[in-house]
């Protein structure tokens, strides 16, 4: 079973009211068992909502609001759900494709805070916390490799 981010999936949960819809992506969930995750929506933040990055540790709206410990408890939301989703289902997660740059679900690089379009190194909250529990993470950006 893998992971997928929501707006890949096209399902409109991205800051600004609309989604992120990837054909690869989309194509293999028509073949493959797979959960779909918004962690930002788990956090019950609103959509749309002002675009967030990561600076530090922390976490900052466009409008200069702090919004890490949401972001932080959408993520363990999420994370609890597909272990859950697991174990119900009796499967193994084996994977997850997210959306590339986010705060949440990016992976290798992420805006940097200045809300300027720069890409920094680093990872979303919610693939920091997957990859913590060895859990494999790659976003639309690569080649799916399952
Ligand atoms: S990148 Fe992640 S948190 Fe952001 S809209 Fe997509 S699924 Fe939701």
């Amino acid at each position: 079973m893998y992971i997928v981010s929501g707006c890949l999936m096209g399902h409109n949960c991205k800051y600004n009211g609309g989604n992120n819809e990837n054909s690869e992506v989309v194509e293999f969930c028509k073949n493959h068992k797979y959960m779909v995750v918004c962690p930002e929506r788990a956090a019950n933040l609103p959509c749309p909502r002002p675009p967030a990055e990561k600076r530090g540790n922390r976490i900052v709206n466009k409008n200069g609001e702090d919004v890490t410990e949401a972001f932080l408890r959408g993520a363990r939301l999420s994370l609890n759900a597909c272990l859950k989703m697991a174990q119900i289902s009796g499967e193994e997660i084996e994977g997850a494709i997210l959306k590339a740059n986010s705060p949440s679900c990016g992976k290798g690089s992420i805006y940097d805070g200045t809300f300027s379009g720069t890409l920094t190194e680093g990872n979303g909250v919610f693939a920091s916390m997957l990859e913590n529990m060895g859990i494999d993470v790659i976003t639309e950006k690569e080649k799916i490799k399952w």
